[in-house]
């Protein structure tokens, strides 16, 4: 297997060392996914695989700014239980575990640290364990994403322009996942059992169509609204798209990663 020098556990400690004392410091991403349901026509692991393909195109592209930790496979997905197959971890244990990880890389001295989410979930525990890592160690540690169906903002423009299948269609197992594979690894895909499943509702102030604003959230047992584990327009994928999206990911992702690194450690004042 090759050595890659963006990841993070491929570096011996001394390289690990001077990358420490490098001036700037790459970023650490610390990725964690999911393994759930992803339609009957996508892989259990599929968060984890665009996690883990976008983060391997944005470690070779930024030269060194940036280090990659091994994904974290498991979130919280107690709502997902019904489907076959998913691994559920507590809320308490998936925040202890996430912030412990980023901890301890900011503990060797890396001073610019991104939690990278690949499951929508995870999103509320990836901010508190990016706060802990903040309070404990002072360091600069944010939460983000490389997946738009968990969060489109480094990418909404594009998604909502060129998306085919319409509101409703990226949620999850969606329009946008399912491109990604079809980009990334169309061996895990079978579209002929991609299906349209919108049944999410859409009221005046709650919606979960990605690219648009929900005005409040409210997680429910999957099975509650998904017939298959979709929650979009999965028939609607392209491989084109999914190549256009991850292309884009990748180009702005690391322009983020750029601009991270840039934020100061300002001093703290006591005003007792
Ligand atoms: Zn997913």
């Amino acid at each position: 297997m090759a050595k890659h020098p963006w990841r993070y556990d491929h570096l011996t400690w001394p390289e690990l060392r001077a990358a420490i004392a490098r001036d700037p410091q790459p970023v650490v991403c610390v990725p964690i996914g999911a393994v759930e349901d992803h339609g009957a026509h996508m892989s259990l692991s599929t968060d984890n695989d665009i996690l883990e393909g976008v983060l391997a195109a944005c470690g070779e592209r930024a030269e060194g700014d940036m280090l990659v930790v091994p994904t974290i496979p498991f979130g919280l997905d107690e709502h997902h239980m019904d489907f076959p197959g998913t691994i559920a971890v507590e809320i308490e244990t998936t925040l202890a575990y996430l912030a412990q990880v980023a901890t301890s890389v900011a503990r060797h001295g890396f001073h610019h640290i991104l939690i990278v989410n690949g499951h929508g979930s995870n999103q509320s525990i990836c901010d508190l364990a990016a706060r802990k890592v903040v309070l404990a160690t002072g360091m600069i540690c944010a939460a983000t994403t490389v997946n738009a169906a968990v969060n489109p903002a480094l990418v909404a423009d594009v998604l909502d322009a060129e998306r085919r299948g319409g509101p409703g269609s990226v949620g999850h197992a969606c329009e946008y996942e399912t491109a990604m594979m079809l980009h990334i690894d169309p061996a895990r895909v079978d579209m002929s059992l991609a299906e349209r499943d919108i049944s999410q509702l859409k009221l005046k102030y709650f919606n979960w169509d990605h690219p648009e604003p929900s005005a409040y959230a409210w997680q429910d047992w999957w099975s509650r609204f998904s017939r298959v584990g979709v929650c979009g327009d999965a028939s609607a994928a392209t491989a084109e798209f999914g190549r256009r999206m991850f292309d884009l990911t990748v180009e702005r992702f690391v322009e983020l990663v750029r601009e991270f690194r840039t934020i100061p450690i300002r001093e703290r004042v006591d005003h007792h």
